[in-house]
């Protein structure tokens, strides 16, 4: 989207925050910062939203006060922890009719913030989308980083569109966030949505950070949580290679009945009891397997049928 000289482009900034108490000043700090950096550019109405994602720590009363202190930080809460992704959704939802640029960034300023500068003159220059692209991962975990970048290899696999190494920071037009709002499944991957909805993009590299303060509200259990979902809300694959496992199987029954046949036909004994159980047990966890991934695909179904909301909105200071 071009920027018109006569209307400076206003610019929200959306942050999720899930018990970021311990960190929040200091991000306040830094992204008032580069809004006075851009102040040039952006319009004086250009914000900060932070979406409380359920909290049970300060966090809410923190944004409160934040508020109350600097009338460019507004927050929403929402009624109950929803998960980074709809709470993403929470923010640009609110705010896509009255802003015309949106960056979605962490809380704990692990992404490099000043690249916010870099991301607006790339939209002013037209580009809808710009992505924050991890140049390094070094601050980092070694297990973090090899199974992020095991990830992204798969999903490639896979032939879900993503792009590496980036994840949730960028900066996106309004009519590419009004575009997004206008798909509207419950397992949200936005990394794997976003590069479905075309426009104009870049990406803009940085070096990730370590995180300033608290701890990583992402454990194991929940990547690999986001990792399952953006596999089976993007991709047939797992389905058709249970299909091609099951071809499979169904070529060596044949190949193994014509050798029991051939076995009868010359009169000599079928042995090998272990060799059959061991096949039974086999082709038992295979066809477990197969179910379970099919089950996977029809409880997405299941719960994109109903409809329920992504979240709710409990309070607001806007
Ligand atoms: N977050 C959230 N809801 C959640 C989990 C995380 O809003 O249920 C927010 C969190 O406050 C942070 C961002 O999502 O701003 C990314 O989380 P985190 O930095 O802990 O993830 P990591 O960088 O360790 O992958
Ligand atoms: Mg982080």
């Amino acid at each position: 989207m071009s920027i018109e000289t006569t209307h400076k482009s206003i610019l929200t900034i959306v942050v999720p925050c899930y018990n970021e108490g311990e960190v929040l000043c200091e991000t306040t700090r830094r992204l008032i910062a580069v809004l006075e950096g851009l102040q040039s550019v952006i319009s004086p109405d250009s914000r900060i939203l932070y979406v409380d994602d359920g909290s049970i720590d300060c966090t809410w009363d923190l944004i409160g006060r934040l508020h109350t202190a600097d009338c460019r930080v507004v927050g929403i809460s929402l009624a109950a922890n929803s998960g980074h992704q709809n709470a993403l959704m929470a923010g640009l939802e609110t705010t896509v009719r009255c802003s015309d640029l949106f960056v979605t960034i962490d809380a704990d300023l692990q992404d490099d913030e000043t690249v916010i500068c870099d991301m607006v003159r790339l939209a002013m220059e037209g580009c809808d989308i710009v992505y924050g692209v991890r140049s390094s991962r070094k601050s980092d975990t070694w297990f973090k980083r090899t199974t992020a970048q095991a990830f992204y290899r798969l999903m490639h696999r896979m032939g879900v569109r993503t792009v590496y190494n980036h994840a949730d920071y960028r900066l996106m037009s309004r009519r590419t966030v009004e575009a997004l709002l206008r798909y509207e499944e419950r397992n949200l991957f936005l990394r794997g949505l976003v590069p479905l909805l075309g426009f104009r993009t870049a990406t803009v590299e940085y070096v990730r950070l370590e995180r300033k303060a608290g701890e990583s509200k992402y454990p194991l259990t929940k990547m690999m949580g986001l990792a399952f979902d953006g596999i089976t809300s993007f991709s047939m694959t797992p389905v058709h290679l249970v299909l091609w496992i099951g071809a499979a199987f169904l070529t060596a029954a044949l190949v193994i009945a014509a050798w029991v046949v051939a076995c009868l036909l010359t009169q000599r004994a079928v042995t090998g009891w272990a060799s059959l159980m061991l096949s039974v047990w086999l082709c038992s966890g295979c066809i477990l397997i197969g179910l379970g991934i099919v089950g996977e695909y029809i409880g997405k179904i299941y719960m994109e049928v109903k409809h329920r909301p992504r979240y709710v909105i409990k309070e607001e200071v806007l």
